[in-house]
């Protein structure tokens, strides 16, 4: 069975289970979440049954204008954190020589689930900063290796308006370059425009939910706090889902419901984590909330006030595509990486970051100390320099994590005077 198929058995016996024993303390969109993923698999098992050509147009880059250019969307991203095998998949990438145990193992699974099989290679790749540059260097080793075009977009770093146009013409070029060679792909500036007003809607939700993180206690924490930025595809029945999920948590916030009952503290956690550990129950354990997941596309859930450079300017739904692809942290500056983050921290009344200092992460790794200085200078918080893999538990394993959250929790504790 192929990824697909797979995932359509574990989400059909999922959303059964829920039907047959609703579990109150959960979110109830939850069951929705799961149904939205199910419809989203058995599109992508009929689009790769019938040939249709696969873009997920760089995923936060444009992967917007890819649907509304007649693309399937693979989802090899989110095929990652959905496999149970995940140091299988690792294995095989070391046997091709890619370097896994060097740099991100995350950027080197999707090349591996594809060559076996489990989901289509994407018939053309996105290659550009917006992500990192191991995911950039996967999607050039991809397009040697297997049959995919791969198609540069150079992002530029800075949020203006001399940015906006630059990546605005190249993405003219991309649509260009698609039409002429992929029979079939055309593009549709009235989908875009559909699409583009759904994910405002959604938008509009995760600024909701946002404002709710503000609540102390905070009705959301750990898993959660990942998990609501970790998105469906933009659909009709995906904005329904969005607005249930903003409603549940505002009930949640007015009935002063804790996402850790007894909550003392309230950190940020950034870039990813490990997956072969649950590190949120470890911080629970000590009545610490993680608010907030900050990470590249922060932006897309955060009213991040600097962000609307263009004013007051109605933007073209090319722009507008462009504009989302240029608010991606992990391919600005060092100096927007912190300064949001700090902004972050503020507004939100964060005691402490867990900065997870993810082996080989070139977007990151070199902003450490930048973090540290600016939290400890600015707001006068501490900083964990976690170091740690996604699924590598030789590189730091369960206890050595577990026991740094634990006398990282105490610090804090202790500053604040508990
Ligand atoms: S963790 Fe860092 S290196 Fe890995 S995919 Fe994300 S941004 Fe890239």
């Amino acid at each position: 069975m192929n990824y697909y198929e797979t995932e359509v058995i574990k989400l059909q016996k999922r959303i059964k289970r829920i039907e047959e024993n609703p579990d109150q303390t959960k979110l109830q969109s939850n069951k929705l979440r799961y149904e939205l993923q199910l419809e989203q698999s058995m599109e992508q098992l009929e689009a790769w049954k019938s040939g249709k050509p696969f873009s997920d147009g760089g995923g936060f880059t444009a992967g917007t204008l890819a649907r509304a250019m007649g693309f399937a969307f693979a989802g090899s991203s989110g095929a990652v954190f959905g496999i149970n095998e995940a140091n299988k998949y690792i294995d095989i990438a070391r046997t091709r020589g890619l370097p896994t145990d060097n740099t991100c193992d995350m950027t080197s699974i999707p090349f591996a689930i594809a060559e076996c099989g489990e989901v289509p290679v994407e018939d053309m790749f996105i290659c550009d900063q917006h992500a990192c540059t191991p995911m950039m260097l996967a999607g050039i080793f991809l397009s040697h290796s297997q049959k995919p075009s791969s198609y540069f977009i150079d992002m530029g770093f800075e949020e203006n308006e001399r940015n906006l146009k630059y990546v605005t013409d190249q993405l003219g070029e991309f649509i260009e370059y698609c039409e002429s060679h992929f029979p079939g792909i055309k593009y549709n500036e009235d989908k875009l425009i559909e699409l583009q007003e759904m994910e405002e809607k959604i938008r509009g939700y995760y600024y909701d939910i946002y404002e709710f993180r503000k609540n102390k206690p905070s009705p959301i924490a750990g898993k959660d706090a990942f998990q609501l930025s970790a998105g469906v595809g933009i659909s009709k029945k995906a904005v329904e889902y969005y607005g249930i999920r903003r409603d549940e948590v505002a009930e949640r916030a007015a009935k002063g419901i804790a996402a850790v009952p007894g909550e003392k503290l309230r950190v940020i956690w950034t870039v990813t984590r490990p997956f072969f550990m649950d590190p949120f129950e470890v911080l629970a354990k000590k009545k610490t909330a993680v608010l907030l997941h900050y990470s590249g596309p922060v932006a897309a859930v955060v009213p991040i006030p600097q962000n609307r450079y263009w004013g007051e300017r109605q933007l073209k739904p090319l722009e507008k595509v462009a504009a989302h692809a240029i608010s991606s942290l992990w391919a600005g500056t060092g100096d927007r990486w912190v300064s949001n983050m700090m902004w972050i921290c503020k507004d939100l009344k964060i005691d402490g970051i867990i900065n997870y200092c993810m082996l080989g992460c070139s977007a990151t790794l070199g902003l450490k100390r930048m973090v540290e200085e600016a939290a400890q200078k600015e707001l006068g918080i501490p900083v964990l320099q976690l170091e740690g893999s996604q699924w590598n538990k030789d590189y730091a394993g369960e206890e050595t994590i577990t026991n740094q959250l634990n006398e990282f929790v105490d610090m804090c504790l202790n500053m604040k005077g508990n």
